[in-house]
């Protein structure tokens, strides 16, 4: 059954660009915007800027570099610069210390004017045609709403491009995501003697674990000085993260899973005999949601053209990362095949600016993991540095829009090169 729900609110804001999700694709696209010299609204669900590092514990940022060239430019490097990462690129992985990226991320935000809204949640959207003219937030003061001349959807989910009435794609052909996980902070390990992440298949043979699932990236050396790691073990599968329950379960199920991980660590992981795990996520961590459809859907088989789109905003190197869909050899090969799509040093793929630019719908752009992509592509620019890239050329463009008074897909974008580069 169906209820009719009406209400008039207050517009409490009135910007040049709104944009929902503060992620490192809503840092990016709010910082830049503000440089602009635009009026910027970003609106955060929770109380932190950062997005799944932060609140999945996502325990490393992925390499900024193609191994010869640095590819997050602008606020990317600023970033990567501010963490005093070295210069010499060998495709590194950095181990996330929290606190430290917050203060970072605070401080860019901050300096830039962006007026940031903490705990403050997107639930709908106005329009009018083809446009967005307000989004309507809830937050612990009430609803109000934000009128805004463009607006980014940095959700992560694609919640605003949802709201608005875009065209999206989500997982499979069966419907079915690549599988989350219930990251999770340890201490208690030894990180000079813990040389790997141990024998799964002995400890499934033997009972520890409820479900198959030997895929396990493992607990990182975070804070290897006081035996503190972050980690990225177990799978949940099958997850509809834009289904209420489905989602809740995935909650319950990821600490269950937790519990044999810890019983596994303790037990068949030389170096974490005395591994304590010390907290589990407050959010799980989703790799794959819905796929925004955009002026130009990236599709895997650019994955190595070395030509650049005539409208590249960035490019980015990172294999095509689809964690197991299954809980059994099945998902195991997949993943290995799908991992095997890697670069060679010096190579990278171009990201167009129009996988940015949502169809239908005159002033919204969308960044991060949810860009018009096939799920191929989306499994690697979802990555941190390559979230920095789209961020940044939303937040650009976005302004380039309001500023020339054009629709987002119709910006001159020799102008956003100029901006970006
Ligand atoms: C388990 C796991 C491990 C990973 N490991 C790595 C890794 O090691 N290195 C790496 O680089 N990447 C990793 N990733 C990928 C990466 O963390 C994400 O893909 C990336 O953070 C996506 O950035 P984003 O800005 O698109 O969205 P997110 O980081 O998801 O941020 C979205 C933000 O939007 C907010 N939001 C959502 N809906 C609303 C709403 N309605 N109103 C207001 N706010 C809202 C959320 O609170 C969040 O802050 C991992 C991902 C997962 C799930």
């Amino acid at each position: 059954m169906d209820i009719a729900y009406q209400k008039s609110i207050n517009v409490k804001y009135d910007a040049d660009v709104f944009i929902a999700g503060a992620g490192p694709s809503g840092f990016a696209a709010a910082v830049c915007a503000a440089r602009c010299g635009m009026k910027v609204i970003l609106s955060e669900q929770s109380g932190v800027i950062g997005g799944s590092s932060m609140l999945s514990g996502v325990p490393e940022l992925m390499n900024f570099d193609d191994g010869v060239n640095f590819l997050p430019k602008g606020i990317g490097r600023e970033v990567y610069d501010s963490l005093g990462y070295s210069h010499s690129y060998s495709r590194s992985w950095h181990n996330v210390r929290p606190e430290e990226l917050k203060l970072i991320y605070d401080a860019l935000t901050l300096s830039s004017g962006v007026k940031v809204l903490f705990y403050t949640h997107l639930t709908d959207v106005i329009k009018e045609g083809d446009k967005i003219t307000h989004a309507v937030l809830s937050s612990p003061e009430g609803s109000f709403a934000v009128s805004a001349k463009v607006f980014i959807d940095c959700t992560g989910q694609g919640f605003l491009s949802f709201l608005a009435g875009a065209s999206f794609l989500y997982g499979d052909e069966d419907g079915n995501t690549m599988s989350t996980t219930l990251c999770s902070v340890w201490a208690g390990v030894d990180f000079e003697k813990k040389k790997s992440e141990g024998d799964y298949e002995k400890a499934y043979r033997e009972g520890v674990f409820s479900q198959y699932d030997p895929i396990l990236p493992g607990i990182k050396a975070n804070f290897p000085e006081v035996g503190v790691g972050f980690g990225n073990v177990g799978h949940c599968f099958k997850v509809k993260d834009t289904d209420t329950e489905s989602i809740t379960d995935a909650m319950f199920m990821g600490r269950k899973i937790l519990s044999e991980y810890e019983t596994y660590y303790r037990n068949y992981v030389p170096g974490a005999e005395n591994a304590v795990l010390i907290k589990s996520a407050d959010f799980l961590g989703i790799r794959e949601s819905r796929r925004v459809v955009c002026e130009y859907m990236l599709t895997t088989d650019t994955f190595f053209m070395k030509e650049a789109f005539p409208d590249e905003i960035g490019r980015y190197s990172y294999p095509v990362d689809i964690h197991p869909m299954s809980a059994d050899k099945n998902g195991v090969k997949g993943f290995a095949k799908a991992l095997s799509m890697r670069h060679e040093n010096g190579e990278s793929y171009s990201i167009p600016y129009r996988s940015l630019v949502v169809k239908g719908i005159k002033n919204l752009l969308v960044a991060g993991r949810a860009i018009g992509a096939d799920r191929g592509m989306q499994a690697s620019v979802r990555v941190i540095p390559c979230c920095f890239i789209t961020g940044q050329a939303a937040g650009t463009g976005a302004s380039i829009s309001v500023r020339d008074n054009v629709p987002a897909k119709d910006i001159n974008i020799e102008k956003l090169k100029a901006l970006i580069k």
